[in-house]
């Protein structure tokens, strides 16, 4: 680590060990899992553009390309395990330094490494939702019924979005068979919110309740492309709450963060999980 980074680090222990954090984290934090941030430095520019949710209930052949697509990702997504970021935070949080947190991910990994109340801006992978009668099913069950739906399918994915969605020809896509909801027959979608949908008011709400309680939103590992997360940072900054950042290359929220760490979350919030656990002890 170079000198800069290292201050960077020094700053940012100082602020976790005051307490007060509220974390609000992206892909970055998952990469290490084995799940690609498609907009990070370490992921691969994505070449099919995200389902949106008009796209998915009003467009049978691209729901069902969707489903044939997202049934491979599942297979990545479902089998990724915390990193040690995660873990590291989960260890802030029983230390009582981390009072809140928020993510965009979808993969489960916060609460797979032992966090607690995360609220999940975005849904989650694991989770499949009726839309017509709400039941909510495991993600397990579906990809069971997948596969006996369709024995012969055979797709190979080239690339996994952190999304769960994978690059897969269209040739490949024919004749997948989409099932509906077992009580009701209605439509089933992951459990997540699509390009085109908002969060959820409630969860919104309850963000900006753990933002407004912080003294300091620590980002981590997302670059703060979408509003969707950048508007916590903007109602931290409004609201006179300090901002901190550690993120893989470059990110919108610079302007706003009193600490910008660059550097391997893998490697930095370990490190701060050892130091407040010493300082609380
Ligand atoms: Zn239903």
């Amino acid at each position: 680590m170079d000198l800069q980074v290292v201050r960077q680090v020094a700053e940012l222990e100082d602020w976790i060990s005051e307490g007060g954090v509220v974390v609000l984290s992206g892909a970055g934090l998952s990469t290490d899992s084995g799940i690609p941030d498609y907009r990070g430095p370490s992921g691969s520019a994505r070449r099919s553009t995200p389902m949106t949710y008009q796209a998915f209930t009003r467009d049978p052949v691209a729901r069902r390309r969707y489903w044939a697509r997202s049934h491979l990702g599942w297979r990545t997504i479902g089998e990724a395990r915390p990193n040690d970021g995660h873990r590291a935070v989960a260890r802030l949080q029983e230390a009582g330094a981390v009072q809140g947190i928020i993510t965009q991910n979808v993969d489960g990994l916060h609460q797979a490494g032992g966090a607690r109340d995360v609220v999940e801006l975005h849904g989650n992978l694991a989770r499949i939702v009726c839309l017509d009668c709400g039941e909510l099913t495991p993600r397990e069950w579906m990809a069971a019924r997948l596969d006996d739906a369709n024995p012969e399918f055979r797709g190979v994915a080239t690339a996994v979005n952190a999304d769960g969605d994978v690059e897969l020809d269209d040739a490949e896509l024919d004749g997948f068979t989409v099932v509906d909801c077992m009580a009701c027959g209605g439509m089933l979608k992951p459990d997540v919110v699509y390009f085109g949908e908002t969060v959820p008011p409630e969860r919104v709400s309850r963000s900006f309740g753990l933002v407004a309680g912080a003294r300091t939103l620590l980002v981590l590992g997302s670059s703060l492309t979408v509003m969707s997360g950048r508007r916590f940072v903007l109602r931290a900054v409004k609201d006179g709450i300090r901002v901190a950042i550690v993120n893989r290359g470059v990110t919108r929220g610079e302007p706003y963060a009193g600490v910008v760490v660059d550097a391997p979350l893998g490697i930095v919030l370990p490190h701060l999980a050892s130091t407040v656990a010493t300082v609380s002890s």
